[in-house]
């Protein structure tokens, strides 16, 4: 007798959640500030309107008067799902002006290119997400255990179709894998008393025809990249579409599958893992292809544990070959294999460049996505005042910066002079490691988080660079992405650099042997290594690649060459006699 498979809690919250609905319209109506507004059943299900429970985790440790704990502040970090990045200026101005009314007066790009408020509170949800949606933009499937924010290459080169036409698929894409519940709608979008919300008459259920009713086991994520610039980081994708270009032209795309950063160091049965190429579609194809990729993933993956629940898994334990012929087999069709090509490299975008149409983009680095205000460098208030004079419409890229697009070249000097005017940074005088580094939120608000990463990170590049510039390497490109746990929000197990949250008292796992253009898995370099000991841990394996690097070698490519057993005893002797 086979033994039955006791499913993940999650899965029967969906299951009874009427499409998503379950009871938020209640509990938002009832929402009292200093309350915990939603329980732990639509706690999960809020994630599929694009939206999380937080508490600020620095407020935790606050005591009152009397030296009891202080009662939790529970606020809501609110996600645009932007497939592409792809923005109007008055998109951007009324999510700049949601953050400042409704949020704690920051908006953060992420790092798939949506973006974020933070600190919205329940009083204001609704009003924030209708908003949202009253600029076009929503928030629908931002989040949840379905296909979110579809990525795709931002950069607006309009020489020929080819950028052009991976957006339209990013946004066919985009569409065609979007939920079809009307939970949202009538939770969300009906009027102000409430008359249009059919959330008190009987529950009317729609066809969702590609998630039915327990939708994914897990998040699923999908981008669109070309082999000469991956800045979507293909391989970490759940579903990749590699164009594939002949004479300017799209003639088809590799669908690569089962990528995955995501680690729980608990689990040992937990890897990264990175997309293997599966077949070769023509441009007709893709939508049905990637429609029953996820229908095998939404039949065969594992709903009893959410470790093992991403798509990574089903293949690692199926072998590409299996996984083809069950897709080929819900497709009707036997499918092409994947064409030999490879990527060979990735731009951050940031910089003037011609769009190739008589027009100029310019990419602006935002350190770690956080569109603020602080000292001199006044990034929201100058991005208002560019949007508000020129009125272009704008793409956000995968390493959280923004790109201005369809500049004209006599308006180059009057954009220059507002950059100036805000403190905001040109290409030129970033180093590279700092222009191709990241991090996830963590602290304060994240969770999950357990050290912190983007509030980290600064510091960290600051005493890289000047140990690169020491070195007199300060001109590499050297990526680094770090993260606040091993969940991978910010892909650090692909950079030539990755940092990764490991244990309270801000001690990291450090990764080396990755690349800038995320083509490989880095390798374990150093264990709960301090934040402060993090450069010096990396300083004799600079001085290393310095001085033992081949003829156009980047870092990573070094750290891969020489491997783990060769840099790690060096870094150990050098703290040691250092002490
Ligand atoms: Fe939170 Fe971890 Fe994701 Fe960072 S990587 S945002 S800490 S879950």
């Amino acid at each position: 007798m086979s033994e039955e498979i006791k499913l993940h809690k999650n899965e029967g919250i969906k299951l009874g959640s009427q499409q998503l609905r379950g009871t938020i319209a209640q509990e938002l109506a009832a929402c009292t500030p200093g309350q915990k507004p939603f329980g732990d059943e639509s706690e999960q299900l809020i994630k599929f309107h694009g939206f999380y429970q937080q508490d600020d985790r620095d407020q935790r440790r606050e005591k009152n008067p009397d030296g009891t704990p202080k009662a939790k502040e529970y606020s809501f970090m609110v996600r645009s799902r932007i497939p592409g990045g792809k923005v109007t200026a008055r998109q951007m101005l009324a999510e700049l002006d949601l953050c400042d009314r409704f949020g704690n007066g920051t908006l953060r790009i992420t790092t798939r290119q949506g973006l974020q408020l933070h600190g919205v509170l329940c009083q204001n949800l609704k009003a924030t997400i209708r908003e949202i949606n009253e600029i076009k933009l929503s928030t629908l499937a931002a989040c949840g255990d379905v296909s979110r924010n579809v990525m795709c290459c931002p950069a607006p080169f309009h020489g020929d179709s080819v950028r052009r036409d991976m957006q339209a698929m990013a946004d066919r894409l985009a569409d065609h894998l979007k939920p079809r519940t009307t939970a949202y709608y009538e939770i969300w979008l009906s009027d102000e008393n409430g008359e249009k919300t059919n959330v008190a008459e009987p529950f009317r259920p729609v066809e969702e025809p590609i998630y039915g009713a327990t939708y994914l086991p897990r998040k699923f994520k999908a981008g669109v990249a070309l082999p000469e610039d991956n800045c979507i980081d293909i391989y970490t994708q759940d579903l990749g579409l590699l164009a594939i270009v002949e004479h300017g032209k799209i003639v088809g795309y590799n669908v690569l599958v089962g990528g995955g950063m995501g680690v729980t160091p608990s689990a040992k049965k937990t890897f990264p893992a990175l997309a293997k190429p599966m077949a070769f579609v023509s441009p007709e194809q893709v939508l049905a292809v990637a429609e029953n990729v996820v229908k095998v993933q939404r039949d065969f993956g594992n709903r009893a544990d959410r470790k093992l629940a991403r798509l990574k898994y089903l293949i690692a334990n199926w072998g590409i070959e299996k996984f083809k012929a069950k897709v080929e087999e819900y497709y009707g069709q036997s499918l092409a294999a994947p064409r030999p090509v490879e990527v060979t490299d990735v731009d951050d975008h940031i910089g003037w460049h011609e769009q190739g149409d008589g027009k100029l983009f310019l990419g602006i680095n935002v350190e770690n996505g956080r569109i603020k205000d602080e000292g001199t460098l006044r990034i929201k208030s100058g991005l208002r005042a560019i949007f508000s004079k020129y009125g272009m419409e704008a793409r956000l890229t995968p390493l959280q910066g923004i790109i201005l697009c369809n500049i004209s070249p006599q308006d180059r000097a009057g954009v220059d002079a507002l950059l100036r005017e805000y403190g905001i940074p040109a290409a030129e005088e970033l180093t590279l490691v700092r222009r191709y580094s990241m991090a996830c939120p963590a602290w304060p608000t994240c969770g999950l988080a357990v050290t912190e990463s983007e509030r980290a990170l600064p510091g960290i590049l600051d005493a890289m660079e000047a140990e690169l510039r020491r070195q007199g390497l300060q001109g590499e490109r050297i990526s680094v992405h770090m993260t606040g746990c091993p969940n991978g929000c910010a892909r650090p197990y692909t950079p030539d650099i990755g940092l990764v949250g490991k244990a309270a008292g801000e001690r990291y796992t450090v990764f080396l042997g990755g690349n800038v253009q995320g083509t490989r898995l880095a390798y374990l370099f150093q264990d709960m290594v301090p934040k402060a000991e993090i450069v010096p841990a990396l300083a004799p394996v600079f001085a290393r690649f310095k001085a033992e690097r081949q003829v156009g070698e980047s870092f990573g490519d070094f750290c891969h060459r020489v491997g783990k057993a060769s840099l790690a005893p060096a870094a150990v002797e050098a703290s040691a006699s250092e002490e």
